[in-house]
């Protein structure tokens, strides 16, 4: 009886099946005195014995105690990498793998074909290797592959206090794979390291861990550090502020490094720039440019080998076809593309002038940027000595806050904020954006001073803003979408999403929308239906993904346009389905012109722009069979035109765009296009900023894309005969919503009034009006969406679109039945 209980159990049960052998490792005398130092070290005993008698342990330690670093090494002595298993730790960053790795291998003084990392599309991993460092994104892929992870004997979870999803979701895999492994006689040990000791969300939770594993706390020795306050906080402008507040330090302060917390990459470069500019650094230096690499040339020879496959012009989507079918080899990461960390922005114009701050430029500054995709040979400058006589400074983003220790920091200056991912509910739109950073986050960056002697943290806000921090930063799961995180589990094979044991779960409302959306766009098959209503509940919940759901999967955004992304390879429809998924992930690409003028002349300026944008809008609309794509063409249509000229702040401002959106676009295009050709090497897009039109024949399948991805937004216009309401005329039906919905006046559509829209979103101003809207054909529909439509169906279904087999369409939640006649399309339904 005690053998079934243990098998069905997920107890952590205490055997202790590692030999003691011990490994002996070739450390420099050098290495070994620069190891002892490490307050980890003091702990090697506490957490081996931990480590021997339990299958998962946590490792709670201040940044820089010598996790990362020392506890591999600590499981690589005591052979757990000696047999046929090798040891492995993730990381939720990309710099942290690539250079801890590096780091591990010279302190143990063995090759990096021994010591190694994967990070997405990149690695040095050979037969030889024991230690192996990777990104959580690279893990999740090999579960995919071979669920009792054979290969490993040990698998280190490293920064789990950043609660990044990919991390949660790990550590509730391994929460199963572990007892599996044991009980399989292929003992496997798991280790969850934080910075923080916040870990209840991992310990007391009955569902991961049956018996809570133990803690190891490491005591690290920190010095004071003091923290000054900013008397007033800036609201913009917290780089101009970081940089006076630098300058101040260099000039004034004694010796010693100073880092730098700004939010992203465009930021980080345009601080760089004006210290070097202020403080230069002179002689052939190794300072010069930051590698920024942008090379889109195998893009373009693939391009190039593309076209010459010159493909028939049919415009018909098939639904058949998406991209990506063949998913690649191995080695993909998901968090990919415009999933990163903490985006990774253009830079954008020139700074200001710097013409108030002059520094002392007889003690140069050694300035060095450092954020998540920055090169590593640009990233391993950091930990080097700066040059005599020169000081060094940091730029980085919150990547030094956990994950990197940088010796020799004195001065932190912290601009509070951090870029985090927010998520709309209403679009599904997910996108970067600047915000407080939480107490526990500054205090992480202030301690960052305080490594090796007392320091100083100049917080560029006052103590009054930070009081209204929140105390912690949630796990991230809880503040965002999970229908893509649905589709990605479903794509691990996690078929009942609900059951699954997330150190913090989503709500289960959210998994049943995100369930139910994903069967509507026909990334999951939906469940028979079958059975008693609870049976049939219960299929809701875990159903299987389709082959295009896979193709979604791979592709780095929400997945209704994952799915226009997939469809898009189609009739060379890719990069203008680029384009669009980019200018609608980017909100409010036109200004708002209507807002009241504050002044006369202003108003008559504002009449005169408004004027200036109905007749460009007019113009981008198009013509013709253009003109049915509605909204979605003048979008394209301003991207295109605002690439002709150049992208300039002058184009934006005369034609009514936004600047900054439209900066937005172009990033986003190009994020959008490596990933395409990342996934699907074949298919060689290449964004040409300067877009020529689309033919006519693909400006009907960019509608067809259009209404496959955004189905579930569709409307039917409420004929004469339905009208209940004089004030419904011209009015649109969803089944979404009982009010009635309206096209807007700026919409090309607006005149045309076409039978069936597909919308991008509805707006409230002072009618509920739809936006980015498409025109679509009714026999479109049960082609494109089929899991929309049924035939003869009973009048229970639950789909809110059917056709019936005379050849109707009805929406089902409405009192009024549609009564189109159309022919019913030869499709096997
Ligand atoms: P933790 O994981 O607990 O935050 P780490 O293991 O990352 O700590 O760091 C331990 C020490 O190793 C730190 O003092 C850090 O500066 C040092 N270190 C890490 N990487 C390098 C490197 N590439 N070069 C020199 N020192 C490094
Ligand atoms: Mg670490």
């Amino acid at each position: 009886k005690k053998e079934t209980e243990e098998s069905i159990s997920n107890e952590v049960t205490t055997t202790s099946s590692q030999p003691a052998v011990f490994i002996p490792v070739d450390r420099s005398p050098k290495m070994q005195a620069a190891r002892l130092k490490l307050p980890v070290l003091a702990e090697e005993q506490i957490i081996m014995e931990a480590v021997r008698e339990n299958h998962c342990v946590i490792i709670c330690g201040e940044t820089g105690s010598g996790k990362t670093t020392q506890v591999p090494q600590f499981l690589y002595e005591a052979g757990y990498a000696s047999g046929t298993g090798i040891i492995g730790i993730t990381e939720p960053r990309r710099v942290a793998a690539v250079s801890m790795s590096h780091r591990v291998a010279k302190e143990m003084n063995l090759s990096t074909r021994v010591v190694s990392y994967q990070i997405r599309y990149e690695g040095n991993v050979t037969d030889e290797t024991k230690i192996k460092f990777m990104t959580d994104g690279v893990l999740l892929k090999e579960i995919q592959k071979d669920f009792l992870l054979q290969r490993y004997s040990a698998i280190i979870i490293d920064e789990a206090h950043e609660r990044s999803v990919y991390t949660d979701i790990l550590i509730g895999l391994l929460s199963r794979i572990v007892p599996l492994r044991n009980k399989k006689g292929l003992p496997m040990k798991l280790l969850v390291m934080s910075a923080t000791l916040r870990v209840e969300d991992f310990t007391d939770n009955q569902k991961l861990f049956k018996t809570p594993p133990p803690i190891v706390k490491v005591d690290a020795r920190q010095f004071p550090v003091t923290i000054h306050f900013n008397k007033r906080t800036p609201l913009d402008d917290y780089t101009g502020e970081a940089f006076h507040k630098t300058c101040k330090i260099h000039r004034m302060l004694p010796s010693g490094g100073i880092l730098v917390f700004l939010t992203g990459q465009a930021e980080v470069h345009s601080l760089c720039r004006r210290l070097r500019k202020a403080f230069p650094f002179r002689k052939g230096d190794t300072i010069a440019a930051d590698g920024e690499e942008d090379d889109n040339s195998e893009a373009v020879k693939r391009f190039k080998r593309a076209k010459q496959k010159k493909s028939v012009s049919l415009p018909r989507i098939d639904l058949d076809n998406y991209s990506a079918q063949p998913v690649d080899e191995g080695d993909e990461d998901r968090e990919a593309g415009i999933a990163e960390d903490e985006g990774s922005d253009l830079d954008i114009g020139d700074d200001p002038d710097d013409t108030d701050v002059k520094g002392d430029p007889s003690i140069p500054m050694y300035v060095l940027p450092l954020y998540s995709l920055l090169a590593p040979e640009q990233q391993a400058k950091v930990f080097r000595p700066p040059p005599p006589g020169t000081r060094l400074c940091v730029v980085a983003t919150n990547v030094a806050e956990t994950s990197l220790t940088i010796p020799g920091i004195k001065y932190v200056v912290d601009c509070g904020r951090v870029k985090k991912r927010f998520y709309d509910r209403v679009t599904g739109v997910s996108s970067f954006k600047v915000t407080w950073t939480s107490q526990a986050a500054a205090n992480q960056r202030a301690g960052r001073a305080g490594r090796t002697e007392p320091g100083h943290c100049y917080r560029l806000y006052s103590s009054a803003v930070f009081g209204d921090f929140s105390p912690f930063s949630e796990a991230e799961i809880t503040r965002r979408p999970v229908d893509d995180l649905v589709l990605q589990m479903k794509d691990l094979n996690i078929e009942k999403v609900v059951n699954f044991p997330f150190p913090t779960p989503p709500s289960t409302e959210a998994l049943v929308a995100a369930e139910q959306l994903l069967v509507s766009l026909g990334a999951l098959k939906e469940p028979p239906r079958l059975g008693s209503v609870k049976e049939m509940e219960r299929a809701r919940l875990s159903c299987p993904i389709t082959p295009l759901g896979r193709a979604m999967a791979s592709f780095p955004v929400a997945p209704r346009y994952a799915k226009m992304l997939a469809l898009g390879r189609q009739q060379e429809c890719l990069p203008y389905v680029i384009a669009v998924v980019a200018a609608m992930t980017v909100r409010e690409l036109f200004e708002d012109l209507n807002r009241p003028a504050g002044s006369e002349d202003e108003s008559s300026k504002l009449s005169h722009r408004r004027a200036r944008m109905v007749q460009m809008r007019r113009l981008w609309a198009g013509q013709g069979p253009s003109l049915l794509l509605g909204d979605i063409m003048v979008m394209l249509g301003a991207v295109g035109a605002c690439e002709f000229a150049g992208c300039t702040p002058k184009f934006c401002e005369e034609n009514g765009l936004r600047y900054k959106a439209m900066v937005e676009v172009r990033r986003l295009r190009s994020q959008l296009t490596n990933a395409v050709n990342s996934v699907c090497p074949d298919m060689g897009v290449f964004v040409n900023p300067k877009m020529s039109p689309p033919t006519a024949h693909q400006v009907v399948c960019l509608r067809q894309i259009t209404l496959a991805g955004l189905g579930d937004h569709l409307a039917r216009r409420i004929q004469a005969e339905e009208l209940l309401d004089p004030k419904w005329k011209d009015a649109y039906k969803t089944p979404l919503m009982d009010d009635p919905v309206f096209i807007h006046p700026s919409s090309p559509l607006f005149k045309t009034l076409p039978e069936f829209v597909v919308y991008q979103e509805i707006m409230e101003t002072t009618k509920m009006y739809m936006k980015g809207v498409s025109a679509v054909e009714a026999e479109w529909v049960p082609q494109l969406l089929p899991q929309y439509c049924h035939l003869d169906p009973p009048l229970e279904s639950p789909a809110p679109w059917f056709c019936t087999s005379t050849g109707g369409i009805r929406c089902h939640r409405s009192s009024t039945f549609f009564r189109v006649a159309w022919q019913l399309p030869a499709v096997e339904m």
